[in-house]
């Protein structure tokens, strides 16, 4: 089809569809995607050895994180709790006797030949995970999450062709967290992590930042033509290290296959790998049949047995998780998913807006959180920290506004004050004299001498140019330095042009 000349696009809905969205139209895409999370829990998975992020190379290790012949894995209670606490969270079924396995393969990185996972008998099975994609709730269904030890860390400078191995990370507590393959876009994949950030985040786990290998995600993904039935044949991207590039990856693959598959060639199984660079996922491996980590039960540990009590006492652990807060304040406060995912972010400011909202409009809460208290945190470049600004100093000043007590503006700025200074809120109002009405202002006063100097507009109001009203009130506000409410002026300027 010839395209018009002229300026005008005929096709201009399409031509502004990404490409992602224009595959979209007649391909689905299956998205599916293994987590691994580390727990914060100070020692490793499998011995009483310290872990902790950044510290001198191979300063954290012990015969078992470095696999030393004869040394025996012990079990990190708390791991198990930390695993138990995210299963609860998810509601997934939290098993009361599992055990671990052995998965081999060799890595330089990887001493032992084999890494303790879990296989046939995890921690947890299913549950799910809510998640916002356009405004849409979606439920992500899980199908397992694990516990396992960490391998250590390698690095491979390609200037001199040196690899270097770092032991610190061996044996450090991961939980692996797996998906069912129900993803159907890019986006909701980025959102999905995203999630899972901020659960573990919530529950006190882990930090969870990607830039210190805390969470890492490998993405699976496969395309098919629409209204077929069977999915088409999966790859997997690994080293995945941003929330955005988990959508970037997942893109930049999709376009791979829609090429493959539209020139009648197959997409052949493969395991990709993120070039950070190049922005793209490039082929690691092709893989000629499925891989065999030859597990078997780890014989140097039983099989786990857990009390139910002890999965109870852990459940009273877990705080109120985002997806819950949401959902309330959408129902009860008439919340858009937007604002409710916004205030839900951090558990910090989820508990500010909380405290908030037991004594204060939750749609002011809201207002004055997002719109002043986050811009004055945002001219900081600082995160939210709900030890600036306490809680009841803003409710205060939401009230005051309210009440007509002072003006919008100058709430603004007495929190402003408030935030870059030590100074107690009632010294803040008191100096800088906000109260409107206050006694020092004659209103009466002012009123008549507006009148008195504006004869002319007086003449010309009362002659029907009503419009004249808002310049009176101006030069009112003005003569008053804006310390009078807008009610009060009018109530009282009618009052004495009806005099005049
Ligand atoms: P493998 O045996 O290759 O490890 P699994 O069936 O265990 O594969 O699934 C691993 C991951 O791949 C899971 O997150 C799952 O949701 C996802 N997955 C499975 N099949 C597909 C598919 N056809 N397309 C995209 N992702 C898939
Ligand atoms: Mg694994």
């Amino acid at each position: 089809m010839v395209q018009s000349r002229v300026g005008i696009k005929p096709y201009s809905k399409s031509i502004k569809l990404s490409n992602i969205e224009q595959i979209n139209k007649d391909w689905d895409f299956t998205i599916g995607l293994e987590i691994h999370v580390q727990l914060e829990t100070n020692s490793k998975m499998f011995s009483s050895c310290e872990y902790s992020y950044d510290k001198s190379p191979n300063s954290l290790t012990c015969p078992t994180s470095l696999g030393l012949p004869g040394a025996l894995p012990t079990i990190n209670e708390k791991a198990i709790d930390f695993a138990i606490k995210f299963g609860l969270a998810v509601k997934g079924n939290v098993h009361s006797s599992f055990s671990f396995s052995r998965k081999h393969y060799f890595y330089p990185d990887l001493p032992k030949g084999y890494q303790i996972s879990q296989y046939d008998e995890p921690i947890i099975t299913g549950g799910s995970v809510p998640i916002w994609w356009n405004n849409e709730k979606y439920n992500i269904d899980l199908t397992r999450a694990h516990l396992e030890e960490d391998a250590g860390k390698s690095t491979h400078d390609a200037s001199n062709k040196k690899s270097k191995v770092d032991f610190n990370r061996s044996g450090a507590p991961l939980i692996e967290i797996v998906t069912e393959p129900v993803m159907s876009h890019p986006e909701q994949a980025r959102a999905f992590v995203q999630r899972i950030k901020q659960i573990v985040n919530y529950i006190l786990i882990s930090n969870a930042e990607m830039e210190q290998g805390k969470l890492r995600c490998d993405a699976n993904i496969s395309i098919k033509k629409r209204n077929t039935k069977t999915f088409g044949t999966k790859t997997e991207i690994k080293n995945i290290n941003s929330f955005r590039n988990v959508q970037k990856a997942i893109e930049s693959e999709i376009k791979r296959q829609h090429k493959l598959l539209s020139k009648g060639d197959s997409v052949k199984q493969a395991t990709l790998t993120w070039n950070n660079e190049k922005n793209t996922a490039e082929i690691m491996r092709i893989k000629e049949n499925a891989d065999d980590y030859r597990y078997f039960p780890e014989p140097d540990l039983p099989p786990v047995e857990i009390d139910k009590k002890h999965i109870e006492s852990v459940r009273k652990l877990l705080p109120n998780l985002p997806f819950e807060l949401e959902d309330k304040w959408i129902k009860d406060y008439n919340f858009t998913s937007a604002e409710a995912s916004i205030l839900s972010n951090t558990i910090e400011i989820a508990s500010y807006f909380e405290k908030m909202a037991s004594n204060t409009n939750p749609k002011d809460a809201n207002k004055w959180i997002t719109g002043e208290l986050f811009r004055l945190f945002n001219e900081e470049n600082q995160e939210f920290d709900d030890k600036r600004i306490n809680h009841n100093d803003l409710s205060k000043i939401i009230s005051l506004v309210n009440d007509e007590e002072i003006t919008a503006a100058s709430g603004k700025e007495i929190l402003r004050k408030l935030f870059y200074s030590d100074l107690e809120i009632d010294t803040i109002i008191k100096d800088g004299n906000y109260k409107l009405n206050s006694q020092e202002i004659n209103i009466d006063e002012i009123v008549k001498n507006v009148v008195k100097d504006n004869q002319e507009e007086v003449k010309r109001f009362k002659k029907g140019e009503e419009k004249l009203l808002g310049y009176f009130i101006g030069e009112i506000m003005k003569a008053s330095s804006g310390k009078i409410n807008h009610k009060k002026i009018v109530e009282v300027l009618n009052k004495e042009l009806k005099k005049n």
